[in-house]
């Protein structure tokens, strides 16, 4: 391997020279550099040469975050095949939909999925007790790869396709966007650059030295899904860097606790939910370097949280979409704590607009119009979807569908278009009302949604979810204090459970507005 990474496949290969450093860690599973290497370059080659796939050809992944997740994407990789990782929380109906949209010649999956996928293509099983009918067993094909298979010799180039990505579905149906290794690599490159200036920065402006050998090594908890493009960020970032791997079957906040302390770990990565109940934890969060967040809007009170520890853990976050390969904005740092309240800045390479959405035409800095990325980040379309790929990409930008906008280069995503409430004519942007109850303490978790009116089209309700008691009427009038008049939620819904949230840390409105519709609010 010399120069790049241009392709995936150079960042696998770049992987092997991390050697014997710890790369996955689950439970009581642990793997090294060199056995993932080995792992990859032998299921490599069974791909080819066994399944007999081809370039271009398809393979999904449908597990929960197994560490064997790693190991199936980046042999997929390794042998020039197109990635397809599929939603974890995926109904049979689903998952049926992705196979088929996207063609996929072989599946992984692990036991829950793999009951239920229907039969007409290969699968194979990863853990479980009991095999599902017609299933190879993951453990029998490891046991039938050779013990040092080289990657197989595959021609690939940067603008060859490397995954369909499956969108969260928030807004409609999931749409597959195709990833290719030039978006991947753009986006793993960005990610190990802002973290030297990071890095830098706390330095007091200087880069540390590269490649010390003594340095411990850095680990990550992941606790986005390795199926949503932030969580592929992460393994990608950690496959390339070094980086110690460290999943979790689903979120536990005291074995999060107890993996952060056990492995020395640095940096926590998830959604804003998530991210939130580890710090409510305390003590593990002290020990981190760095709380990187992004999937769904982050509320400012949370920077100031992480920052308020005071053990030096910094907050960062991304904004981005699947379509843009992840974070197409960032913010890190000082610049954060000053700018809690903006998503940052965009990466190098991407190009922003902000449109008028019902025009197109171009809107001046500091008003509020959809934002459209251009760059080697962003997808090429979606996957046998011309249709959704005429409407979102039009010479080389891509509409978003979000709203916000740019002061002094300072990137603001106030809402998401089809979300925005607009009450007797005035828009209210949910995110700034849900920042304004955040910063109530008794407020855990809220949501802002529209509900129809008679005569004001629409008005603002919240649904809280709350730490401890509080009147609804001291909640309005905490808003009342901070924002105009028509902003004030008309209605606030103690909710006693968990908001729905989708596994990227999205409130699923939709249905939060038919509940509150259906029960008269
Ligand atoms: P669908 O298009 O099927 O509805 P989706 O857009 O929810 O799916 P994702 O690509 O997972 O699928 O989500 C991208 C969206 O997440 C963005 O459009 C934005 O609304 C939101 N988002 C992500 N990161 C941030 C952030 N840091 N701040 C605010 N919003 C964010």
């Amino acid at each position: 391997y010399t120069g790049g990474p241009a392709t995936l496949r150079d960042v696998v290969l770049f992987s092997s020279g991390h050697g014997e450093r710890d790369f996955l860690v689950y439970e009581d599973f642990r793997c090294s550099f060199a056995e993932h290497f080995r792992l990859v370059a032998g299921l490599a080659r069974c791909l080819r040469e066994e399944y007999g796939l081809a370039t271009g050809d398809r393979v999904a992944i449908a597990m929960r975050n197994f560490p064997e997740w790693s190991v199936i994407f980046w042999a997929i990789q390794a042998a020039g095949l197109i990635a397809v990782p599929l939603n974890a929380w995926w109904t049979d109906a689903e998952l049926r939909y992705g196979l088929t949209d996207s063609g996929a010649a072989v599946v992984f999956a692990d036991a829950e999925r793999a009951a239920l996928i229907d039969r007409g293509i290969p699968v194979v099983q990863v853990r479980g007790e009991a095999l599902a009918l017609g299933a190879r067993a993951w453990s029998e094909l490891v046991a039938s790869l050779p013990a040092d298979a080289e990657l197989p010799d595959v021609t690939i180039g940067p603008d060859d396709d490397a995954t369909i990505m499956y969108t969260s579905g928030t807004t409609g149906r999931p749409k597959g966007a195709v990833g290719t290794h030039r978006n991947h690599c753009t986006n793993v490159l960005n990610t190990v650059v802002g973290r030297r200036v990071q890095a830098a920065l706390a330095n007091g402006g200087v880069f540390p030295p590269l490649g010390d050998p003594d340095a411990p090594q850095p680990g990550v908890l992941l606790t986005f899904p390795l199926f949503h493009i932030a969580g592929l960020t992460s393994l990608c970032f950690a496959t390339l860097a070094g980086v110690k791997l460290a999943t979790m079957y689903r979120w536990d906040r005291e074995a999060a606790a107890r993996l952060i302390l056990d492995e020395g770990l640095t940096t926590a990565a998830g959604v804003p939910t998530v991210m939130r109940d580890l710090v409510e934890q305390g003590e593990a969060v002290r020990q981190l370097e760095g709380v990187n967040m992004g999937g769904a809007p982050i509320p400012p009170d949370l920077v100031h949280r992480i920052d308020g520890l005071g053990t030096g853990v910094a907050p960062a976050s991304g904004y981005g979409l699947t379509e843009t390969t992840s974070a197409v904005t960032t913010n890190a740092g000082v610049d954060y704590l000053e700018r809690a309240d903006s998503v940052g800045r965009c990466v190098p390479g991407a190009d922003l607009r902000v449109v008028d959405p019902a025009t197109g035409d171009d809107l001046p800095d500091g008003e509020i119009g959809e934002l459209c990325f251009r760059g080697p980040n962003v997808v090429r379309g979606y996957w046998n979807n011309p249709q959704a790929t005429a409407e979102s990409f039009t010479d080389g930008w891509f509409r978003t569908g979000d709203l916000g906008y740019v002061e002094d280069g300072w990137v603001h995503v106030v809402d998401r278009l089809k979300d925005v409430v607009i009450r007797g004519g005035e828009n209210v942007y949910c995110a700034e009302v849900e920042a304004a109850l955040f910063e109530h303490p008794a407020v855990l978790d809220c949501a802002v949604v529209g509900l129809p009116h008679p005569k004001l089209g629409e008005e603002v309700a919240a649904v809280v979810n709350l730490r401890t008691e509080v009147d609804t009427a001291e909640l309005q009038a905490h808003v009342a204090a901070r924002l105009a008049a028509f902003k004030v939620p008309a209605h606030v819904v103690v909710r006693p459970d968990p908001l729905p949230r989708t596994p990227t840390g999205k409130v699923l409105k939709r249905q939060l507005r038919e509940h509150l519709g259906a029960h008269g609010s």
